[in-house]
């Protein structure tokens, strides 16, 4: 079954928690802290798979869980980073936030893209050693992978689009003009799924061309078939509409022609402007006087158009050629850009603190906001560092200990980690 949409559940790893220990020797009464760091939580990413043509795995599975990290252990041995998950999608899949809609990525290279990221390890008390206090009991603990819901959405990857009513003839040219084989049959909808072949202009050159099922009335709208494969031709450089220019079912090709667009209109305006060639199909089933009347209608439109009869396949290799030189002009098929995070900035009056002096140690309280930006500090790097000190100063907590009293070299002591003041 074709599947082209699906909506599943991400949870990266968490890191793996710090390890408060001491060392501890013979003859040693109480060695410094020693207590590793937590490994990384596996990130969950995305990766384009050639050999997939549909969602349909996700039908059955929709929870993927990262592993966790381990955690840190005894003389600063660091607990183990959790291996990636991988999932394989189909070339042209969209990962999208389930919750806003925001396109995350475009699966349509290569490229493996971090959908969800693993949370950090937390540190081992190795790092919370100071000169004023020399046990530290205190380790974090790992962060939190992320968690969120994704949906995903093919959209494929071709050059040409063949659009148009049910039955008049867009399998049959693909099987002409490719070595791909839809099925076709005398009744409306006998392709149920997008069919991609690929038409070769030898010398290595080719390009991909994509039956569609047919359109109805309606369909930009959700009528019936049709809208749900639209999404199909969003990324065509060019679209290919297939007329049958017998009317064999009643109804005027000029009309059929007009129908069809205004549903990609509903669609989408920018399916509006994407070139389109006129294919005038079941040529044998007409008379010459019509030809030319369905001929002039169009060249008069400014398309080009061409009449043949895709079931002998007369006339396709003038389309051919003419679809090859044309995408020779149009600029590479469509890649969606990811649209960034929005920013949750918190506002700067949410950072407030409180200061207490005990037995000279300076105690910044009540600041549960800075537990973040703590978590994100690595004592051992020296930028990193530094980051945390501007934090501090623009919040006004080292203006606050100045006014209590503090002095170079007295304790400060937030959120259970201490250090020296230094100003
Ligand atoms: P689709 O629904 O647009 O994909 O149409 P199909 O390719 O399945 O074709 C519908 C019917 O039209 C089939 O019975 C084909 O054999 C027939 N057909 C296709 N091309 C021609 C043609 O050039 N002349 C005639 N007379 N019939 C054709
Ligand atoms: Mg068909």
């Amino acid at each position: 079954m074709f599947v082209d949409i699906a909506k599943i559940h991400l949870k990266a790893g968490k890191g793996g928690d710090g390890a408060v220990s001491f060392h501890r020797e013979k003859y040693v009464a109480a060695g410094g802290p020693d207590g590793g760091d937590g490994g990384k939580g596996g990130d969950i990413v995305f990766k384009a798979d050639s050999n997939l043509s549909t969602l349909a795995d996700f039908r059955y599975k929709r929870k993927y869980t990262a592993e966790p990290g381990d955690n840190g252990g005894t003389s600063r041995r660091t607990g183990k980073s959790a291996q990636n998950l991988v999932i394989s999608v189909p070339i042209g899949t969209l990962v999208k936030d389930a919750e806003t809609g925001r396109i995350i990525a475009d699966i349509s290279d290569e490229e493996e893209v971090v959908i969800a990221k693993g949370g950090n390890g937390g540190w081992g008390n190795q790092h919370f050693a100071t000169s004023t206090r020399q046990i530290p009991r205190f380790a974090k603990s790992g962060e939190l992978g992320e968690e969120l819901d994704v949906t995903l959405e093919l959209k494929l990857l071709a050059d040409v689009g063949l659009i148009g009513f049910p039955n008049v003839g867009k399998s049959t040219l693909v099987s002409v003009v490719s070595q791909a084989k839809p099925k076709i049959a005398n009744y409306h909808f006998t392709t149920l799924t997008p069919v991609l072949g690929v038409v070769s202009m030898g010398e290595g050159s080719s390009f991909v061309m994509a039956d569609i099922p047919g359109l109805i009335e309606g369909a930009g709208e959700g009528v019936g078939l049709g809208h749900e494969f639209l999404r199909h031709v969003e990324r065509c450089r060019l679209l290919l509409h297939v007329l049958d220019i017998s009317g064999s079912e009643g109804r005027d090709p000029i009309d059929d022609f007009e129908k069809i667009n205004n549903e990609l209109a509903v669609f989408s305006s920018e399916l509006t402007d994407r070139p389109q060639i006129v294919v005038g199909n079941k040529c044998d089933l007409t008379t010459d006087e019509e030809i030319e009347r369905i001929s002039k209608y169009f060249s008069e439109k400014g398309y080009k158009f061409f009449p043949i009869m895709a079931a002998i396949a007369e006339g396709t290799e003038a389309l051919i050629n003419h679809i090859a030189a044309e995408l020779a002009k149009l600029p590479p098929i469509k890649k969606f850009e990811a649209e960034p995070k929005p920013e949750l900035e918190k506002p700067k009056n949410l950072r407030t603190f409180t200061i207490r002096e005990e037995n000279e140690i300076y105690y910044v309280e009540n600041c549960d906001w800075l537990m973040e930006v703590m978590n994100n500090v690595d004592p051992d790097d020296y930028e990193s560092l530094q980051y945390f000190e501007r934090v501090i100063r623009e919040c006004g907590i080292i203006d606050a200990l100045e006014k209590a009293g503090i002095n170079e070299g007295d304790t400060v002591n937030i959120l259970d980690i201490e250090f020296d003041f230094v100003n």
